[in-house]
């Protein structure tokens, strides 16, 4: 199974009600990346797999091709894709291995031939024992993973997934996930996976294209886009980020609690803003910024830090399990520069 690059060109798209779904975009996907579309509800993350999938036609000037061969105008049937969807769209009162060969019995495969290769892919999905069952007899989790299978029994040139995990409950969700995740890795297929969940965005993609109204935010590395986000948007939208103002002088960020060396040149305003993860809590001689312990909330693996910088500024810090630190106490923070970005 060897997955095409697939490359977007220029697509926007309006829906024929004049609703602007989509701004032109421009985006590649590398054979073989697993590529996650993130963004809250309305973005146009659904309109952009849609595009690709050859569900939806771009507005003119758009193009898509796959490995540099135009396909704007092919329908989804010669596109060679595989599609899985939230609600699973399996047909409920045919069996397992019937779901999974049907991409093969519209293409023509023989009967003893589809069953074969169908029966392949529910072994790779160790599913195989339910092969007989109804759809209708299976969990949710069950029915994802036929649903998964049937999309790759065709074997695609590219994968398009659209909030496969969003029906399930959380400790099913994580779990296949993982599943999802080794799947993607050992097939090296190409996958555009589309999601509004942080976590499940950070974990499952080899870069992450996060989305706001119907245009990109950022495109780049789950490291990338969690440590050095692009803006507030897509800061908030990734994880609880600590916001410090101040200006920039000689390579310091200076802010009323205080200097954080940053490798940035003068300005006059500047927000710096990290993750609780990027702070480390030392003795106050030891730092340049001091903060004073606001709560405390032990998590088990580590605790939680609020603190106070002064002027109301709140941050957030975590902290190993056994570090003492009492209410009121102040703190050194430092902040690791390769996980603070400048905006
Ligand atoms: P997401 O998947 O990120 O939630 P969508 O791509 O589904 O976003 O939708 C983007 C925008 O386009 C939304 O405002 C949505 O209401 C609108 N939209 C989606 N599909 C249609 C359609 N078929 N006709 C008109 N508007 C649509
Ligand atoms: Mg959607």
């Amino acid at each position: 199974m060897k997955g095409a690059a697939v490359t977007v060109a220029g697509c926007g798209k309006t829906y024929p009600d004049g609703t602007r779904a989509l701004s032109p975009v421009d985006l590649t996907v590398a054979a073989g990346e697993t590529l996650v579309l993130l963004g809250p509800s309305g973005c146009g993350k659904t309109t952009l797999l849609r595009l690709i999938a050859g569900l939806e036609a771009p507005d003119a000037g758009g193009r898509i091709l796959f490995d540099g061969a135009d396909v704007t105008h092919l329908p989804i049937e010669k596109r060679n894709v595989g599609m899985v969807f939230q609600s699973y769209a399996l047909f409920p009162n045919m069996s397992v291995i019937d779901n999974v060969a049907y991409g093969l019995r519209v293409r023509g495969i023989a009967r003893e031939a589809r069953r074969a290769q169908a029966g392949a892919v529910l072994e790779m999905m160790r599913i195989d024992a339910l092969a007989a069952r109804r759809i209708d007899q299976l969990s949710g989790g069950q029915r994802q993973r036929v649903a998964l299978a049937r999309a790759l029994a065709v074997r695609p040139r590219v994968l398009l997934l659209d909030e496969p995990l969003t029906a399930l409950d959380a400790a099913l969700r994580e779990h296949l996930r993982s599943e999802i995740d080794a799947l993607l890795r050992r097939l090296s297929i190409t996958a555009v996976y589309v999601t509004h969940d942080q976590a499940e965005a950070l974990a499952l993609g080899d870069r992450i294209v996060v989305m706001r109204n119907g245009a990109i935010a950022q495109v780049g590395t789950p490291r990338d886009v969690y440590f050095r986000p692009a803006d507030d948007f897509v800061a908030d939208f990734v994880g609880i980020t600590n916001r410090l103002t101040g200006r920039v002088r000689n390579a310091r960020f200076e802010t009323a609690a205080g200097v954080v060396p940053v490798a940035a040149s003068d300005r006059p305003d500047a927000r710096l803003l990290f993750r609780p993860e990027a702070v480390r809590l030392v003795s106050p001689v030891d730092a340049g910024l001091v903060a004073r312990v606001a709560q405390v909330e032990f998590q088990g693996p580590r605790q939680r830090v609020v603190l106070e910088a002064g002027d109301g500024v709140r941050l957030i810090a975590e902290a190993p399990a056994d570090l003492a630190l009492t209410p009121g106490e102040a703190m050194g923070l430092v902040i690791d520069p390769a996980r603070c970005t400048l905006v």
